[in-house]
């Protein structure tokens, strides 16, 4: 018997939509689940996803990805990179897999939803595939740390990172929650599949994996070119859905979905992609700055992209190009400076070389947080390692939870915004994170920052251990220190003695 090709059944296959006869159709798909803007199902019925696969395609293809991944791991496995790598690069691994590893399972949860509530059938079908996708990528996020326990605890935030209350737990936590697993399944695609994988992680992939080449790190980059192969297919369940909705008149709704995941990820993005590109990436080996990255990686191609499917830049692009010379270097001396609430060990990586390149990339780095940075080095010229220690906690944005800073130094731009809600005062980092309240505050006037459950008691005891115990500091594994035990100091030493 003759096998037709793929394209002489595909359509006819994969168009499963009926005509309910038990219950109506809002009962099959109640708009809040499936699409609450009231497109008509035969619109959905036109949605024709760019990238086509059949089953047998699909776990063919899966199944060389992923003998590729594991074969070249076990290779591998008795090669003595992760003796010599250094601090800086496992960083750069334990915050992968720790702020990962589980999303990629909540990342298939929001796929099944689309599975199950997408109101069209090759959205469906897609996104079937997808949700086998994240299944794939969780069980290789959990299995590849996995191996690394023994040499060092803080691997084991792979598994453990998502079941603790840890501050940059709680802040991905809030973020994704918001986006990928409180949503409809069509906002919540174009928030995900567009905004985040489209815009964000699969170029971020591209990079990470150039990165972990160039440092030596064969398993890890083969690792990340395998999930990014799968992320480049079924980031496009995004673009057909937003099609839709600027047809149907729904180009207002879609802009702003757009605006608030695209700067919800970004906030996440820059401390996760930007600190580990241009301080834990060891010198000789960074290939791009973040901010060249994002230059040539994101920012052109998202405006292009929005554009083309007819809507526009977020509203707050200005706000977000300043912000790419300035978070993530806010947030590397945060961290630093509270490294004993994380589980990776951050490296200052601030020595007069280093000093020199961030300059270089970023003009005017020395008089902003340079200035930051010279009273830390002092303190620990002169011994005085514990004046590096801050005793408080900062106060955090109620909406990415981030602490909130901005420039030191000469420019000194750190200001709280702040916000009053039925008598509840608010703190917001950025226009945008206040915006994004006041678009819904409904949805998240309720959340308590770390710092809210602090001073309301729910963190017991209120002493700094106590707070490090809630955050999972010492139960999962010991904090950090610095990941290059100072040595980034010496350089000063030597041109002081000079
Ligand atoms: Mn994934
Ligand atoms: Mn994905």
């Amino acid at each position: 018997m003759a096998l037709l090709d793929r394209h002489e059944w595909y359509d006819i296959a994969r168009d499963t939509n009926w005509t309910p006869g038990y219950v109506s159709r809002e009962e099959l798909f109640p708009p809040e689940l499936s699409d609450p803007y009231g497109i008509p199902v035969e619109e959905w019925e036109t949605f024709d996803e760019p990238y086509k696969v059949s089953y047998r395609e699909y776990v063919k293809i899966q199944r060389e990805k992923d003998s590729s991944a594991y074969s070249v791991k076990a290779a591998l496995s008795r090669s003595k990179f992760h003796d010599e790598a250094g601090e800086g690069w496992a960083s750069v691994l334990k915050l992968h897999y720790g702020s990962v590893a589980l999303t990629e399972y909540q990342a298939c949860q929001f796929q099944a939803r689309m599975v199950r509530f997408g109101p069209s059938p090759s959205m469906r079908n897609m996104a079937t595939f997808g949700m086998l996708d994240e299944l794939r990528h969780a069980q290789l996020q959990l299995f590849f740390p996995h191996e690394l326990v023994h040499r060092d605890r803080q691997y084991d935030w792979a598994h453990e990172a998502a079941h603790t209350n840890n501050w940059a737990v709680v802040g991905g936590r809030h973020a994704f929650d918001d986006i990928m697993m409180c949503r409809d399944a069509i906002t919540g695609t174009l928030m995900v599949s567009f905004a985040f994988e489209t815009g964000l992680t699969n170029l971020q992939m591209i990079g990470l994996s150039t990165d972990a080449a160039n440092v030596g790190d064969f398993t890890f980059a083969n690792l990340i070119t395998s999930i990014q192969s799968d992320e480049a297919r079924h980031a496009q369940l995004g673009t057909p859905s937003i099609e839709i909705m600027v047809r149907n008149g729904r180009k207002k709704e879609a802009q702003q979905i757009l605006d608030i995941a695209f700067w919800r990820m970004w906030r996440l993005f820059s401390i996760t992609v930007g600190i580990p590109m241009d301080y834990y990436i060891p010198l000789e080996q960074r290939h791009l700055s973040f901010k060249e990255f994002m230059y040539e990686w994101v920012n052109r191609q998202y405006v292009r992209q929005v554009e083309d499917i007819g809507l526009e830049r977020p509203w707050y692009w200005d706000e977000f190009l300043d912000d790419i010379e300035n978070h993530h270097h806010c947030q590397q001396g945060g961290i630093w400076s509270w490294r004993p609430t994380v589980w990776w060990n951050p490296p200052g990586a601030v020595s007069p070389e280093e000093r020199q390149w961030l300059e270089e990339k970023y003009p005017g780095w020395n008089a902003s947080y340079g200035t930051y940075w010279d009273v830390i080095t002092d303190n620990l010229l002169a011994g005085r390692e514990e004046k590096t220690h801050p005793e408080c906690l900062p106060i955090i944005c109620n909406m990415c939870q981030i602490p909130i800073s901005n420039r030191p130094g000469e420019p000194w731009k750190a200001r709280v915004l702040q916000h009053e809600h039925e008598g509840r005062r608010y703190n917001f980092c950025t226009e945008p994170c206040r915006w994004i309240f006041t678009t819904d505050p409904d949805r998240y006037k309720d959340h308590e920052s770390i710092v809210d459950r602090l001073y309301s008691g729910e963190i017991q005891p209120p002493t700094l251990d106590g707070v490090l115990a809630y955050m999972g500091i010492g139960v999962v594994s010991e904090g950090g220190h610095d990941g290059a035990d100072y040595s980034w100091i010496e350089g000063f030493r030597a041109q002081a003695a000079e």
